[in-house]
């Protein structure tokens, strides 16, 4: 048995390749490793080239933080070569579920990785539940990192224990979701489709929930100011061991860090500041849907009708499903860019998240509702305009909008399989949501405030005696206490 004494932890950090869980998992891998861990985050060469330069900084300040490169299986996933991130991918609907299969690809060279360096522990992505496994072979503690909140894991147990959506007939009526700790109502058709029928993620999903079991724990984006009621649900009523030790982002401190997180900018910076910087404070709303949902023409000019009929500033990063929708926007967009010049910035691949959301002009994000930038938007104080799309983000809206309120719904209904399109939200929709938030009223400027108190318990959370870094401190003494693995 080892004791608490001073020695320094090596651990894996192992994260799937798609940008909502590479780049919380490189903060996440950063943030242990400014706690003195020996840090190895283990990925292809392309994905690591997305970060390289933010480890270099890091090693130069005197970190103990490395990239270790495995292959991508192109050839034998069946998946185009020279494309290694699931946002990439060209035709990306067409191969997910090819790239979902690839994924058990990974464990032959993980496992040799993990036999030659017997790290202390590892932390690995919940999309590969088979590490639980290899690692405990070898003695060695695993913990999985899910890129999502206590919140949307006690609604997603609640499903599984329950199953409140089975005797429901319509898929328009509300239910609520049982057991937790606030009255929640989803309807059937926002929920996840392997919840109703089984699809190529089904088998994955049962070992996920099989392996978050028999792990050492679970790692959150979140903190505990944040849910309370939840990370305690999730710990006591559930039952499961969890660390939060959000927000993640904050790893980033400088603007160099910022700019680069998860790509190149596909804008210049001088361009977008002195744009931002001509703008009065909380005027901007910020539009963007996350790294892999891209929209039809025809949703793309109900958004575009929606803002320029509320009047407001905003700047939007848009991404289209395919070649034909391309074409077609290109015709209808000229008029619709004329009209807006000046008042709206339009960026059509990468956009710096972190800077626009800090950047006092931007008082607003319309957002899909995705885990990241959910958490970006919170704790940078700017309250939302929700429109989820697939995955949680369902769940993640209810969040922000009831239990947090510090958000509008656009009145999202229905479930996408990723880059897929069903509904369409329609532009009054789109123009009341912007409205009520950017507007001015009384109930907008409450959300404003809330926000604002969020953003800075978020910030008390990550420094020295907070709630994240006595998280972060306690788990990595007892993993210290944990039976060294043998070389
Ligand atoms: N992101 C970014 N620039 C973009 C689009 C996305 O920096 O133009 C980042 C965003 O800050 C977040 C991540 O990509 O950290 C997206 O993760 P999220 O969970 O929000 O959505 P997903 O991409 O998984 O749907």
């Amino acid at each position: 048995m080892g004791s608490a004494e001073a020695y320094q932890l090596h651990a894996f950090f192992f994260p799937v390749m798609a940008q909502g869980h590479l780049i919380p998992f490189v903060d996440l891998a950063r943030l242990f490793s400014s706690h003195g861990v020996k840090v190895t985050i283990i990925t292809t060469p392309l994905n690591a080239r997305r970060f390289s330069n933010t480890i270099e900084r890091d090693k130069q300040l005197g970190l103990d933080i490395s990239v270790q490169l495995i292959p991508f299986p192109s050839e034998e996933a069946g998946l185009p070569q020279g494309y290694e991130n699931v946002g990439s991918f060209p035709n990306f609907p067409a191969v997910i579920s090819k790239f979902f299969n690839s994924l058990s690809l990974f464990q032959q060279p993980f496992e040799d990785l993990l036999q030659e360096h017997r790290p202390n522990f590892v932390v690995a992505d919940v999309f590969f539940p088979w590490v639980t496994d290899v690692s405990a072979k070898l003695g060695i503690p695993s913990l999985i990192f899910d890129a999502t909140c206590f919140f949307s894991l006690c609604v997603s147990d609640s499903f599984t224990r329950y199953t409140p959506h089975e005797n429901i007939k319509s898929e328009t009526d509300t239910f609520v979701v049982p057991g937790l700790p606030d009255k929640i109502e989803l309807t059937r058709s926002q929920l996840i489709d392997d919840l109703k029928k089984p699809t190529h993620l089904s088998k994955m999903m049962e070992r996920i929930r099989e392996s978050e079991g028999r792990s050492f724990g679970i790692l959150v984006n979140s903190f505990y100011e944040l849910e309370p009621a939840y990370a305690d649900h999730y710990r006591k009523v559930i039952g499961r061991k969890a660390w939060h030790v959000g927000p993640v982002s904050f790893s980033n401190r400088d603007i160099a860090d910022k700019s680069e997180r998860g790509n190149r900018a596909s804008i210049d910076e001088h361009v977008w500041l002195k744009w931002l910087d001509s703008k009065k404070p909380n005027s901007v709303l910020y539009v963007s849907f996350g790294s892999v949902a891209r929209f039809t023409a025809a949703q793309v000019l109900e958004i575009a009708m929606g803002i320029e009929a509320s009047g407001q500033s905003f700047i939007w990063v848009l991404r289209l499903k395919d070649e034909d929708s391309k074409q077609r926007i290109t015709e209808d967009f000229e008029d619709f860019e004329k009209k807006i010049e000046g008042r709206g910035l339009i960026i059509r691949d990468w956009a710096p998240q972190m800077l626009f959301l800090d950047h006092p002009a931007v008082g607003g994000f319309v957002t899909h509702c995705g885990w990241n930038s959910t958490m970006e938007s919170l704790s940078a104080g700017v309250p939302m305009i929700t429109w989820p799309l697939f995955a949680e983000q369902f769940y993640n809206e209810k969040l922000v909008t009831q239990v947090l309120k510090v958000g509008v719904s656009v009145g999202a209904m229905e479930y996408q399989t990723i880059g897929g399109e069903k509904a369409i939200v329609k532009r009054e929709d789109i123009k009341n949501a912007v409205e009520q938030l950017m507007g001015g009223g009384e109930e907008a400027e409450q959300m404003r405030s809330r926000a604002r108190e969020l953003k800075e318990k978020a910030e008390r959370a990550l420094e020295e005696g907070g709630s994240s870094y006595a998280n972060v401190t306690a788990l990595i003494e007892e993993l210290k206490l944990h039976p060294r693995p043998a070389i």
